[in-house]
């Protein structure tokens, strides 16, 4: 029952999932039975974290939550955003107003479970309940195991079984109406600027959340083409929840099983991340911790500025360093060539695209990069060796992103290949090969 002189309401806190619709976390706070407070939090742990005070991903989380904020304030209410630490927000909250619940969907990184936990105590030592829901996955770790109940290391019969569990579904469960009465009336409120909290506009072209059916359809047939726009580029949407994935593994059902075996693929790797921590910092397979890593930081830099004199290489990593997104195939043979041609650790390439990638994922990263790096679960085998001229030859055979990324390829501006291909591939696979034996 919510008692007392202060008001009652109940709170809704945003994170990764930056949208009103279809958001599970939300609806259960609307159905509660006090006004809802929705609220942001700028997290300083968070942001001083980052590398540029120039960061677009901050920018793309600002402008969502700024069109939030003007919907519900079109509604008669608004949106709370702070820059402050989560505990002193909830303190401050708990000081202003009597608070019956609080509402959040779940985050499942390393720091935010710590953080939720804080939080969840917090409230407890005042009988306020806070309760999350699934809202980032469609299934979560615990709910795709093996028959003897024990978490899948391979993704194939991983996604047999999610496939099953996803058949079952009676229906996916997809909320569309959004009861705005059930927001607390209130006053516009004024959110920090992006200045105020110590960062610039970047002015980024972000991509937009429509949908291209035909980019779906026609997924499986363009995907590896790099040249083509052949992608959904909605990664940085999954990533902050500005679309929601019930729908767009809806729509991945009805128009392609290959987009929807991607959507698979992130499960998998959020999977592998709940249920094997130790891959945030370590191999996911213990025996590759042995590999006598060069890490010669000259050459790490050739490959960040895309100076290697391997095209494809520098092609994505340019693409990256000017957008923030690079292909997929791209991403797998950038991240073969650091990992094996020029034997650096794995997990210097994993920061450099977490700094980058707007779409950047702890999950995906760290699954992308120890399978490139052959450490991690259902990884490429270390005796696998991609070769960049072939990969090219194959998904960029008129040069077309080449050309796009890397103007001056085929001038005498362009630098020689700093490593031998063939040498370069047997040093990896005597080096792995000595490490693991
Ligand atoms: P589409 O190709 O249209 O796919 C739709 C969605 O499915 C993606 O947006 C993504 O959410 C998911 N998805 C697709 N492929 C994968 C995959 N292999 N693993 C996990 N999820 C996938 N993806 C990230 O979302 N964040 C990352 O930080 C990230 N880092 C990567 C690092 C490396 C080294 C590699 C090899 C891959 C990485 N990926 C990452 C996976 C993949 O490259 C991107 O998801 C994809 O390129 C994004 O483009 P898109 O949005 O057009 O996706």
């Amino acid at each position: 029952m919510c008692m007392g002189s202060k008001q009652q309401i109940s709170v809704f806190w945003f994170r990764r999932d930056l949208r009103l619709e279809d958001n599970t976390a939300l609806q259960n706070a609307l159905d509660s039975a006090c006004p809802v407070l929705p609220i942001f939090i700028f997290d300083p742990d968070i942001l001083g974290k980052l590398e540029s005070t120039r960061d677009a991903r901050v920018e793309f989380i600002y402008e969502e939550i700024i069109k939030i904020k003007t919907t519900l304030e079109a509604h008669g209410s608004t949106l709370q955003v702070y820059h402050d630490t989560p505990e002193k927000v909830f303190k401050n909250l708990l000081g202003t107003y009597r608070i019956c619940h609080v509402f959040a969907n779940k985050d499942y990184e390393p720091y935010a479970l710590g953080r939720d936990n804080k939080i969840k105590h917090l409230l407890a030592s005042q009988g306020i309940s806070f309760n999350t829901f699934k809202d980032h996955l469609i299934f979560e770790g615990p709910e795709v195991l093996k028959q003897d109940g024990t978490p899948f290391k391979v993704f194939t019969p991983f996604k047999r079984v999610w496939l099953q569990h996803f058949e079952d579904l009676p229906k996916l469960d997809i909320a569309t109406l959004l009861a705005y009465q059930k927001f607390l009336k209130t006053d516009p409120s004024t959110a920090p600027s992006m200045e105020m909290m110590g960062f610039e506009k970047t002015f980024r072209h972000f991509p937009g959340k429509e949908i291209d059916q035909n980019t779906i359809k026609n997924y499986d047939q363009l995907r590896d083409y790099p040249a083509l726009n052949g992608t959904s580029r909605l990664g940085v949407h999954l990533r902050f929840g500005t679309v929601s994935i019930r729908k767009m593994a809806a729509l991945a059902k009805k128009h392609n099983d290959t987009w929807l075996n991607e959507l698979i693929w992130r499960e998998f790797y959020a999977a592998v991340l709940q249920h094997f921590p130790h891959v945030v910092s370590a191999a996911f397979n213990s025996k590759y911790e042995k590999i006598p890593w060069h890490n010669n930081e000259a050459e790490f830099k050739k490959w960040c500025t895309g100076t290697t004199g391997f095209p494809i290489v520098d092609a994505g990593m340019r693409e990256l360093n000017a957008t923030g997104y690079m292909h997929n195939r791209v991403r797998m043979i950038t991240a073969s060539f650091l990992t094996k041609h020029l034997l650096i650790d794995w997990r210097w390439g994993e920061l450099y695209f977490a700094h980058k990638l707007l779409d950047f994922e702890l999950a995906s990263n760290n699954g992308g990069w120890q399978w490139a790096a052959g450490t991690g679960t259902d990884a490429q085998p270390y005796f696998r060796v991609f070769n960049p001229a072939s990969q090219t030859e194959k998904f960029d055979p008129k040069h077309e992103y080449i050309k796009k990324w890397v103007p001056e390829y085929g001038t005498g501006a362009y630098p020689p290949p700093m490593v031998d291909h063939k040498q370069a591939r047997l040093r990896a696979i005597d080096t792995y090969k000595q490490a693991v034996s």
